[in-house]
């Protein structure tokens, strides 16, 4: 536009030069390539820079294209605009034209200073185009300065998008680690809550313990206060039991004392009641009725007296049958109802006597069929039980007792028989065709021994009736094979005790005999032959010898016949001077024993009129 417009008026003056001064086209081309200059200059040079304004930054396109606009295309083409320039152009053309189209031809004059006038103006016109030119030249300067400082500041820019990006990049990674922290928060959150649930739970748990250990607390001192006072107590029970241990002391001691009173004077009654005594038993009739029995009469009010009755009948007849009647006297009388269990309470103070440290020794004497057996073994049943097991219950629960006051007992059982002078062991247990024989020994302490004889600890009532069952049965063997040899054969059982008080440093010692004596009774010698007749023989001789010993001792006889049967030679020390006897006569009812009964009881009372020389304990 600007160059149209400049060159629409250039061939105006153009064509005129061509007519007129080859010189003006010289002079007017320098100024026509100016303007093309200056005119292509702006847009090649405005085009980039406005290229170069950045899209987002519209503010600063703006400031350029306005600045530029005056001193651009626009200053050429509207050159003449100016109020400084457009008047002299204009006067000097309108002077040339009305000049020239004025002037005729012969004034050359007037066109010479025509030509001035438009040189002139050409020269003010190039003037003003190199101040123009000048001018633009700055605004190029300023524009690349401008430039500049824009490509700087786009630098820049790019600088910091590269940092905002970077930054950007940062900023996502923040916000996943922010969605993390958050899923992580979110987590925490539950836990959190999770936790507080816990700890509320936990906390109504602590409650709870604080009021329990409160309780536990308020029991503790209530506890601990029962415990002082238990303490105090203790203490107070403390000196009460030395106190009493004091008194228990004392006590024992006169106790002891009591004790050692108590045998004497047990066996000073015992010494008053006679140291050898005889026990009279009738049997039961075993069939028919009690009633029946007239020729054994029991005084209703004395224990002590029996009458055998016999009535005579007259052997010529004419007179009236004679009743013979027979007193006896003993130590006591038990009738046929007597049980098992009276019968022993008078045999317990002997038993008694045996554990104080005396001799004490019982036989039964009678016919066979009497009851001996019965009355010294009894039967199975503790109500049955005779002799034997009564006065061993006693003698373990006495020791027991004794224990108390330092007393330890110990105990030695053996049971023997003897049958034709001969002794065999009932405690036996070897091969029947390996008994050994066996021989009484007096031991140099006058103790009596019996060889290869069984002798048997026993610690409890169990073990002795363990015993005499052994015994029953080697006896019953006997009994088959020998035709009721038990009848006639003696069986004497003996418990030697031995007492030690270790407190007060008493020893006691005795044997405890219970003999179960072979049958009495005489057997006509027209009757008797043989082994029968030997047999006989040798239990009339020991029972006999039996009398004849007790006798002597009554008698206080220098030589007492003991070796005259193996029974009072076994025997001896159970009969001598510091013993106790006890003899039960045993009487059957039937009148056929009336015989047999009367000569048991004679032989009975000879022995009960003995008296035997006092006893004394064999202490040490
Ligand atoms: P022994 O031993 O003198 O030959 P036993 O003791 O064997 O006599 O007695 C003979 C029988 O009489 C046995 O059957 C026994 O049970 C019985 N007997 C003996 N004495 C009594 C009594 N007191 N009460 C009841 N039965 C008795
Ligand atoms: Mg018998």
């Amino acid at each position: 536009m600007n160059k149209e417009n400049t060159s629409s008026r250039l061939p105006v003056m153009s064509g005129k030069r061509a007519h007129t001064n080859s010189s003006d086209g010289e002079q007017q081309q320098p100024a026509q390539k100016k303007m093309r200059r200056v005119d292509a200059e702006p847009a090649q040079k405005f085009r980039p820079a406005a290229s170069v304004v950045p899209p987002r930054r519209p503010a600063a396109v703006k400031a350029p294209v306005k600045a530029l606009r005056p001193t651009g295309a626009a200053t050429v083409a509207v050159a003449p605009a100016r109020g400084d320039q457009k008047k002299p152009v204009a006067a000097v053309a309108k002077a040339a034209g009305l000049g020239a189209s004025r002037r005729p031809g012969w004034d050359l004059k007037g066109k010479v200073s025509d030509m001035e006038a438009k040189v002139q103006n050409y020269q003010s016109k190039i003037k003003s185009v190199n101040l123009e030119n000048d001018h633009l030249k700055d605004s190029i300067t300023k524009a690349q300065k401008h430039k500049t400082e824009i490509e700087d500041e786009n630098k820049g820019l790019k600088k910091r998008i590269g940092e905002c990006e970077e930054e950007l990049e940062k900023l996502a990674t923040v916000k996943d680690d922010l969605a993390q922290t958050s899923t992580e928060r979110d987590g925490l959150k539950k836990d959190l809550s999770n936790l507080s649930e816990e700890h509320k739970v936990l906390e109504g748990l602590r409650d709870h313990l604080e009021s329990e250990l409160r309780n536990i607390q308020t029991q503790l001192a209530i506890q601990t206060s029962t415990l002082r006072q238990c303490q105090d107590s203790l203490k107070e029970s403390q000196e009460l039991v030395r106190n009493l241990e004091e008194t228990v002391a004392r006590q024992r001691e006169e106790l002891h004392i009591g004790e050692m009173e108590r045998r004497k004077l047990h066996n000073t009654i015992q010494e008053l009641k006679g140291n050898i005594r005889v026990f009279c038993r009738v049997r039961p009739l075993l069939t028919g009725n009690q009633s029946d029995v007239l020729h054994i009469q029991l005084p209703a009010h004395d224990n002590k007296a029996l009458t055998l009755a016999k009535t005579e009948e007259s052997h010529t007849g004419r007179t009236a049958d004679t009743q013979k009647s027979y007193n006896f006297s003993f130590d006591r009388v038990f009738g046929p109802r007597s049980s098992q269990r009276e019968v022993f309470e008078e045999i317990s103070l002997l038993v008694q006597s045996a554990l104080d440290g005396y001799n004490v020794c019982c036989f039964a004497y009678g016919q066979t069929g009497s009851g001996k057996t019965f009355t010294m073994e009894g039967g199975d049943v503790e109500d049955m039980w005779g002799v034997i097991p009564r006065a061993v219950q006693q003698i373990f629960k006495s020791a027991k007792a004794l224990q108390e006051q330092g007393w330890e007992y110990s105990f030695t059982a053996s049971f023997v028989e003897i049958y034709n002078e001969t002794l065999r062991d009932l405690l036996y247990t070897g091969k029947p065709n390996k008994r050994p024989e066996h021989e009484i020994r007096k031991l140099s302490n006058n103790e009596i021994t019996v060889t290869n004889l069984t002798y048997q600890q026993v610690n409890n009532e169990d073990e002795v009736h363990n015993l005499i069952m052994l015994a029953n049965q080697n006896r019953s063997t006997a009994r088959t094979g020998m035709n009721d040899h038990s009848s006639r054969s003696h069986s004497v059982f003996q418990l030697d005790i031995e007492g030690q008080n270790s407190d007060r440093d008493t020893k006691c010692k005795s044997v405890l005999c219970l003999v179960d004596l072979a049958g009495s009774e005489r057997v006509q010698k027209s009757q008797s032959q043989g082994e029968r007749f030997k047999e006989m023989t040798s239990i009339n001789s020991s029972l006999t010898n039996l009398g004849i010993v007790i006798a002597a001792l009554a008698n206080k006889e220098s030589f007492i016949p003991y070796r005259n049967s193996k029974l009072t030679y076994l025997l001896q020390n159970c009969l001598g001077g510091n013993s106790k006897t006890l003899m039960f006569v045993n009487i059957a009812p039937e009148e056929e024993s009336f015989s047999e009964s009367l000569n048991s009881l004679r032989f009975a009372s000879k022995v009960n009129d003995c008296v035997i020389g006092t006893a004394s304990a064999n202490r040490k």
